[in-house]
């Protein structure tokens, strides 16, 4: 007998026939003689009606972050009644279970909460008691017992810290596509499913728009030594394995291709290149919450010592990171200007086998400059070189750097 989590995602979850669907793949699990918890999302489209519910209730006002969670939880929990209940009607015993009646603890960052910690004991006796857990993805409760979320794609997160705390012999991670893909299916058609793939890369892509997996829940998983599996819920094919590295897997330069639409570029001229310029820029937009992603700072100009400084932030952050910085301008001194451009985005090629290899950087830019498709901004680290390119030419740029890079006959 093994102790399984499974995770079943938006779409797996989205119609009442795939709820049937879902119950019936967790119910074989338990009849093969597992002990099984299974996390599910939102049914898909929920989270994003609720979001526009709350928008349209608060017009040009915003909602509080504490009701935004104790709305956005009901989401999954509407799941998890209904998994429980079409087990039960299938003459299983299945429990439905919020985050917080699973004991899922977490910090008080409204939406994008951490988890802090978890107390299993609850499950365990559950399933000792011979009960299949059906656990509401995405959620939690602070220590005073406020409804929190763990962030979008947050299930994902939820499947693998419960997996840790409860020791689990398997992780399986279902969702609508066989595996995790050398790119996005949808954007490159011939893109082949990766049978192994590191911590260390899966977390690269998911940072970089890879959505199959919520970045959060890889670094959690890399951290705690979860392995897992990414699979289909709608077949039986065997998935992508994400693990920790092993000297086979640095024989493949790229792993895989990334893209990241809605980006805009942020830049601000005319600043004094001195010691903590960058450092006043980074630090209001850092207090206003918002994510900045590539960073490029010109060399200054020798006669006037004043520089360029851009960076990329997501399309919609960008007047608040303009009014972030208003004040700062002011400070910095004259002609101090900034210019925000949206209509960008990233493209990301990712593998640890870039350690061992030169040459990958030139490579891209040669095949991206063969395709006439102009980088703005070029950043790398150690196994993942990214560019920005015009948004309207991502999906092309994504093609030819899965062609560049062969991974089509991977
Ligand atoms: P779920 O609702 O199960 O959490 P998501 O929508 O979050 O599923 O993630 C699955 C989707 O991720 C796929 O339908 C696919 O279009 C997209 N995706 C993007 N990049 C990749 C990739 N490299 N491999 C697999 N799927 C990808
Ligand atoms: N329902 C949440 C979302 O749409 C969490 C998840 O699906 O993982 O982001
Ligand atoms: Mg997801």
């Amino acid at each position: 007998m093994s102790l399984i989590v499974q995770k079943y995602g938006g779409t797996s979850v989205g119609t009442p026939e795939r709820i049937i669907n879902v119950a019936k793949r967790i119910l074989e699990t338990k009849e093969a003689g597992h002990q099984v918890v299974a996390v599910v999302s939102a049914m898909s489209g929920v989270t994003n009606r609720l979001i526009e519910l709350a928008d349209q209730v608060t017009g040009e006002g915003k909602p509080t972050e504490r009701e935004m969670d104790v709305l956005l939880a009901t989401g999954e929990q509407t799941t998890i009644a209904l998994t429980a209940m079409a087990l039960n009607s299938m003459g299983a015993e299945a429990v439905s279970l919020t985050g917080a009646q699973a004991g899922i603890e977490t910090d008080g960052v409204h939406t994008k909460a951490r988890i802090s910690n978890i107390s299993p004991e609850g499950v365990h006796e559950m399933l000792d008691e011979g009960k299949i857990v059906i656990l509401a993805g995405f959620q939690g409760k602070t220590a005073d017992g406020k409804i929190t979320t763990l962030g979008r794609g947050g299930s994902d997160l939820t499947a693998i810290a419960m997996a840790a705390a409860i020791d689990a012999d398997l992780c399986q991670i279902f969702t609508d596509v066989d595996g995790v893909y050398t790119c996005d299916p949808r954007v490159v058609p011939d893109a082949k499913k990766i049978d192994e793939i590191s911590y260390d890369e899966m977390l690269e892509m998911a940072s970089s728009g890879t959505k199959v997996m919520q970045s959060r829940s890889v670094e959690f998983a890399k951290k705690f030594g979860v392995r897992f599996e990414v699979r289909s819920s709608l077949n039986n094919n065997p998935g992508t394995l994400v693990r920790e590295e092993s000297m086979s897997m640095e024989s493949v330069v790229i792993r895989g291709v990334s893209l990241e639409r809605e980006q805009a570029k942020v830049t601000i001229s005319g600043v004094n290149d001195l010691p903590g310029t960058a450092g006043k820029i980074f630090g209001a937009v850092a207090e206003a919450n918002i994510l900045v992603d590539m960073i490029v700072q010109n060399v200054s100009v020798k006669q006037t010592g004043k520089t360029d400084i851009s960076f990329t932030v997501h399309r919609d952050d960008v007047e608040k990171a303009e009014a972030a910085l208003t004040p700062v301008l002011a400070e910095l001194g004259n002609g101090v200007t900034i210019r925000a451009r949206d209509g960008i985005a990233k493209l990301s090629v990712v593998g640890i086998g870039m350690r061992s290899h030169s040459g990958v950087a030139a490579e891209m830019f040669e095949a991206l400059s063969n395709a006439g498709i102009n980088i703005e901004m070029i950043s790398t680290s150690e196994i993942k070189i990214t560019v920005t390119v015009s948004e309207e030419q991502i999906d092309e740029a994504a093609k030819v750097m899965h062609a560049a890079f062969g991974l089509a006959e991977a």
